[in-house]
């Protein structure tokens, strides 16, 4: 699957948020937007980021921001979307449960990866297991129930610890009971927009979508 490759931090200060995207980097002081809490360009610090955005200017920003801190182009969030509205309940809510419920996201939300981007790499370099299946692919939709186990080799078994480790400064999320003795997780259910720990407002996404 193709994916953004460019520069990461720069997609935080774009935003003004940090989405966690460089793993080790983000729970440090080294992180950009701790040095430099402005959007990338020529109107970055004291340019136009304090201008006011058209309503569209807002719902297109929030969409660039969901989909950046996931990690996905514009096919397959338009997808995703086009599936959250063929749902039935609410579509912004779908729509988040439908990313949240990616398998990289699961190894992230469970501290086995410290960005969607390693995560990613895990899953595709064969590391995980689904109900003992190998997935390789990591927009894998997981459901309730699923167990998921991460196999990796010594050196792959460090960085698991070492992530974990770092991870544990965060709180894990209620929908997954996680084991980080054996690297493994379970689905207790699936995630609501509660268990979502950053500001999304997805109405917004979908009037975007909707026009
Ligand atoms: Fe974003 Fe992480 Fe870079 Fe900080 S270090 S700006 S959170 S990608």
């Amino acid at each position: 699957m193709a994916r953004y490759t460019g520069a990461d931090c720069r997609l935080c200060r774009r935003e003004g948020l940090k989405l966690f995207l460089k793993g080790t980097r983000c729970y440090t002081e080294k992180c950009a937007l701790s040095r430099r809490a402005y959007a990338p360009g020529q109107h970055g610090a004291g340019g136009k980021r304090g201008g006011k955005l058209s309503n569209y200017g807002v719902q297109l920003r929030e969409k660039q921001k969901v989909k950046r801190m996931y990690g996905v182009l514009e096919k397959q969030f338009k997808r995703y979307f086009s599936i959250a509205s063929r749902t039935k309940g609410i579509t912004g809510k779908i729509l988040l449960q439908l990313l949240e419920r990616r398998l990289d996201n699961v190894l992230y939300q469970a501290g086995f990866a410290l960005s969607r981007d390693q995560a990613r790499q895990m899953v595709s370099h064969g590391w995980t297991k689904v109900n003992r299946q190998r997935v390789t692919v990591p927009s894998y939709s997981i459901k309730s129930g699923d167990e998921i186990e991460i196999k990796a080799k010594s050196k792959g078994l460090e960085i698991l610890r070492q992530n974990l480790k770092i991870a544990a400064e965060r709180s894990r999320p209620a929908w997954l009971g996680v084991d980080g003795e054996k690297f493994s997780a379970k689905v207790l259910r699936l995630p609501e927009k509660e268990d979502i720990r950053m500001p999304i407002e997805e109405q917004l996404i979908v009037e975007l979508y909707s026009k």
